[in-house]
């Protein structure tokens, strides 16, 4: 701890220098953290998931191409590309493409006949279990491992019960979930496969790994996602019957002019999505060498920061990065993840914290599994600890650094900040944190 304070000062002048700025000539003081008084690190403001950009020229001219066709949607041939597309870089035989990843889901959960119980983590995107509860199926609440934050596998196991259907796991942070561990017990207890794979597109697995995509995976093409269509999702299987039947129900369950077939709604994705989606694609791997750049630069900048532990590399194969995740120690940085998010706001610094409080303290689940709090522990704790930093294109690794350095002269100046903090009434601060501002109340 000693050489601690000495440490955060070096990657502050450092990165300061590096960045042009101004304060570098000055000896740092506690006046290189906003909250303290400071000018912000950044004039614009870093958000978490802000759209990567793709190459306008090309875009706009598939644009024109959509309108000069008339064709507008209804599986047109810019979907039917993005789906071949994404198929193949799934590596999965069937793609169907949808509006968005939570009627994705409602979809695979409804066309996959899942009913009853089905069993899915609590540390995820709330839609993952708002797919399953509006099919009217019950959500089973399952612990994650703390280092990948995946459901855990003995958990699954001790949760089967005779009115389990399924197994809905998420790829969190584009980590695999432990695919072939769940699909040996999905086999064994004869249970469905879904993956929540809105984190992973492009992933791949450290190794081979067949059970990767289960029965059948849904991705996001949501703007905040690194490969984007707008809106968008994806449905990818290899069962040439399910894949047949979800064809259907994105359609209305339409399997002629006046055939319905199926309980179908309306999923289907419009050509200017999908035009958006292939020019995105086109950048793809640009995409995932800058995010991984700025994981480098977050490693190297938070190497020396105590109780901001970056999560490390994943073992797969390719990674889109798209989630930069680190967990707050409060006893060894001397704030809250909390106090350090609110704190970073001030800098222009919108980090976040996903996915607090964890969906079975959010409703309609909060009644629904009342002992889940004891059944949860590891949830319960990385809910408390994650906090996300910005990434993607909009960002450098020199800006990087830059956020780096902020969060060492935080932390460096821990009880300042959180004094300060205790006054602080700019509107800039998250909502949780003008807690004690609120009950302060306006007179
Ligand atoms: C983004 C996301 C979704 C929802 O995706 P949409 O395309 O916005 O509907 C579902 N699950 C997870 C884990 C996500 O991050």
């Amino acid at each position: 701890m000693a050489d601690l304070p000495h440490k955060a000062t070096e990657i502050a002048t450092g990165t300061a220098r590096a960045a042009g700025d101004v304060l570098a000539a000055r000896p740092v003081t506690h006046l290189c953290a906003a909250v303290l008084g400071g000018p912000p690190a950044f004039r614009r403001t870093l958000h978490v998931g802000q759209p990567n950009m793709p190459d306008q020229k090309a875009f706009l001219k598939r644009m024109q191409h959509i309108l000069d066709s008339g064709r507008l949607t209804n599986w047109g041939p810019m979907v039917q590309e993005f789906e071949s597309r994404v198929a193949g870089i799934a590596g999965a035989k069937h793609c169907i493409v949808t509006n968005n990843a939570t009627t994705g889901l409602e979809l695979a959960i409804a066309g996959m006949g899942m009913s009853g119980d089905v069993i899915v983590p609590s540390f995820t995107f709330v839609a993952t279990v708002h797919a399953l509860w509006r099919q009217g199926v019950r959500p089973v609440f399952c612990d994650i491992d703390p280092v990948r934050h995946c459901l855990d596998v003995a958990c699954v196991e001790a949760a089967i019960t005779s009115r389990t259907t399924g197994i809905l796991g998420v790829h969190l942070w584009g980590n695999s979930c432990a695919s072939d561990a769940l699909r040996d017990l999905a086999r064994r207890h004869d249970l469905k496969l879904l993956f929540d794979a809105a984190h992973a597109f492009g992933c791949q697995p450290g190794r081979p790994d067949g059970a990767y995509l289960g029965d059948a995976a849904v991705y996001s093409f949501h703007a905040t996602k690194c490969v984007h269509a707008f809106e968008g999702g994806a449905i990818v299987t290899d069962d040439d019957d399910l894949a047949a039947r979800l064809r259907l129900m994105v359609n209305f369950g339409f399997a002629g002019e006046d055939v319905v077939t199926y309980l179908g709604t309306n999923a289907k994705m419009s050509e200017a999505s999908a035009a958006m989606g292939l020019t995105s694609l086109e950048s793809m791997h640009l995409f995932f060498d800058h995010n991984r750049e700025n994981y480098t630069a977050y490693a190297a900048g938070l190497a020396d920061v105590p109780g901001v532990e970056l999560m490390p590399r994943s073992a797969n194969r390719v990674h889109n990065f798209q989630y930069v995740v680190t967990a707050i120690d409060p006893e060894q940085a001397g704030l809250s993840r909390d106090e350090l998010v609110a704190a970073l706001r001030l800098e222009n610094v919108f980090a976040r914290r996903y996915f607090y409080p964890g969906c079975h303290r959010m409703q309609p689940y909060a009644g629904l599994s009342p002992r889940a709090g004891q059944t949860l522990p590891v949830t319960e704790a990385v809910a408390d600890r994650v906090m996300i930093l910005p990434t993607g294109m909009a960002l450098s690794a020199r800006d990087v650094a830059r956020v780096c350095a902020r969060i060492a002269a935080i932390v460096q100046h821990a009880p300042k900040v959180r004094a300060a903090l205790r006054h602080c009434t700019d509107p800039r601060l998250p909502d949780f944190a003008r807690a004690a501002d609120t009950a302060a109340g306006p007179h």
